[in-house]
């Protein structure tokens, strides 16, 4: 099995890559869903959570409470490293299971936001990055997830920028055009990741 990454910036249009190559048929680990997987009632992380931070960022039903926590971790480097040794460590060890369960798949995609500013690249080459000028960035978020235009740039200033993405990238899409576009370039994409990987 050979794993290679996709990468990009919030509303880069990532989401529409990965459904892409899961579309060929290629199996894609989102770390945002093994994030949230982690943390569920029984987990070990969840447990070390509640131990570090207390009860209160339990919901009445068990399962964390994600805006409690971010709240508490935003502005304080201290808590939010605490946090990051809990939960990083333990999405490692969830992704590596993850894969471990894919072997017999020739081609495995790891689809993660933060996989360069985690200084994982490398374990993930070909990586592919989605490319959205910010412009564009900022008025799909407006559109998509409803936020004002200041509110959209404050989400867009707290990602590394793109271009350091693209500098650790091997392959880039470009999503500056419509979206079937987009679609034609994943395919590409996926092509030229098969070349290099599987021939
Ligand atoms: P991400 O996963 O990077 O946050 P998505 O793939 O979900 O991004 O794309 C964000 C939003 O922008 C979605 O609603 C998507 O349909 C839309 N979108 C993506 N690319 C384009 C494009 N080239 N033109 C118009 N809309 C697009």
């Amino acid at each position: 099995m050979r794993l290679f990454g996709l990468t990009g910036g919030i509303a880069s249009g990532k989401s529409t890559v990965a459904a892409v190559f899961r579309a060929e048929g290629v199996p894609v680990i989102d770390a945002d869903e093994v994030a949230r997987e982690v943390v569920m009632p029984g987990e070990p992380a969840l447990e070390a959570i509640v131990a570090a931070f207390g009860p209160d960022v339990l919901l009445a039903d068990g399962t964390l409470d994600r805006k409690r926590v971010g709240a508490l971790v935003f502005d304080d480097a201290s808590l939010r490293a605490k946090l990051n040794a809990i939960v990083h460590p333990a999405i490692a060890a969830r992704s590596a299971a993850h894969f471990a369960r894919l072997e017999a798949e020739p081609l495995v995609c790891y689809d993660a936001a933060l996989l360069v500013e985690r200084g994982m690249a490398d374990a993930f080459r070909p990586l592919v990055v989605v490319a959205a000028p910010r412009d564009l960035q900022r008025a799909r978020l407006v559109a998509r997830d409803g936020l004002t235009e200041s509110e959209a740039e404050a989400r867009l200033d707290a990602q590394a920028p793109v271009e350091a993405k693209i500098a650790a990238a091997d392959l880039v899409i470009h999503n500056d055009q419509d979206p079937t576009t987009l679609k034609e370039r994943a395919h590409a994409a996926l092509a030229e990741v098969r070349r290099r990987l599987l021939t």
